[in-house]
């Protein structure tokens, strides 16, 4: 529904005599105005293949200062000089040869935007052919399930290996969702190993160290580079500063200067589920 239709359609329902829920709708009108106006999602191309951010937070994120450790305190507040670095939750759709592929689901909490933003493209749940995952963590797989229900319901999923193997071992309180989570896609699941051949020619590379089999994925000239990076601003001219969330802190170090090197090197797009809006950015700001 557009904005003026949508508009058109509270102001009937507030003259319906549906005083209650209209005047619930009409306070709220401000605020959903506003979100509409911020940028939550934006594309690129590389040949016959589109590439759109779509944003899953709502509102502003930052990166506590406090989440960094591997400098000194002085460097990561000059790089940071707000107390916490500009980032995002996000999620990538990848269209090509007329498949919808999804890397990556957000958060799934109440106020996530992924499934709005996605139908802003008009793009439906049903509609995503492939379902690619860099790692386990809530703020990736946490958009698969609705209440309890499989959200994408037509989508072959694809989960790195050692990720699957190295979570479903971890004790009940760790693992909850995951096993959840991929129960409920038990026979949809694919698991893949870096160098695979995977559809429309996609590259899994291993970047093991954020999780156990963190992985991320090169797609044409665009490296979707799942958390290698937490706060942009102080890691890309710090690669050896951590995020707390960083399983491994010397794997992956190693993996986030790799990576950074290899974007550099091969002239790739970098995009990343925590890079500031617009979630990807050149290789020549690298
Ligand atoms: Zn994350």
């Amino acid at each position: 529904m557009k904005r003026r239709e949508w508009i058109g359609s509270l102001t009937a329902l507030a003259f319906s005599g549906l005083s209650a829920y209209a005047n619930k709708k009409a306070e709220s009108l401000p605020k959903i105005l506003l979100q509409e106006e911020e940028k939550q999602t934006e594309s690129w191309t590389q040949g016959n293949i589109r590439f759109t951010w779509l944003q899953d937070n709502n509102g502003e994120k930052r990166m506590p200062n406090s989440l960094f450790s591997g400098a000194d305190a002085e460097t990561i507040q000059r790089l940071s000089p707000e107390g916490g670095a500009l980032a995002t939750i996000s999620c990538f759709l990848v269209q090509s040869n007329g498949k919808n592929i999804l890397f990556d689901t957000g958060n799934g909490k109440a106020d996530s935007r992924l499934l709005p933003n996605l139908a802003s493209l008009q793009i439906q749940p049903e509609d995503i052919d492939y379902l690619f995952l860099t790692h386990f963590h809530g703020d990736h797989i946490g958009g698969m399930l609705s209440q309890d229900k499989v959200v994408f319901t037509q989508a072959e999923v694809y989960v790195p290996q050692q990720e699957y193997d190295a979570w479903i071992q971890m004790p009940a309180d760790k693992n909850q969702q995951v096993v959840k989570t991929m129960k409920a896609y038990e026979k949809k699941l694919h698991k893949i190993n870096g160098g695979d051949k995977l559809p429309e020619g996609i590259i899994a590379l291993n970047a093991f160290g954020h999780t156990p089999g963190h992985t991320i994925y090169q797609v044409k000239n665009t490296l979707i580079a799942g958390d290698l990076l937490h706060g942009a601003a102080i890691q890309i001219p710090h690669p050896e500063v951590c995020a707390s969330f960083d399983m491994d802190k010397k794997l992956a170090i190693q993996c986030r200067k790799q990576y950074l090197q290899y974007v550099k090197d091969k002239h790739l797009t970098l995009a990343g589920m925590h890079l500031p809006v617009p979630g990807f950015m050149d290789w020549k700001k690298i």
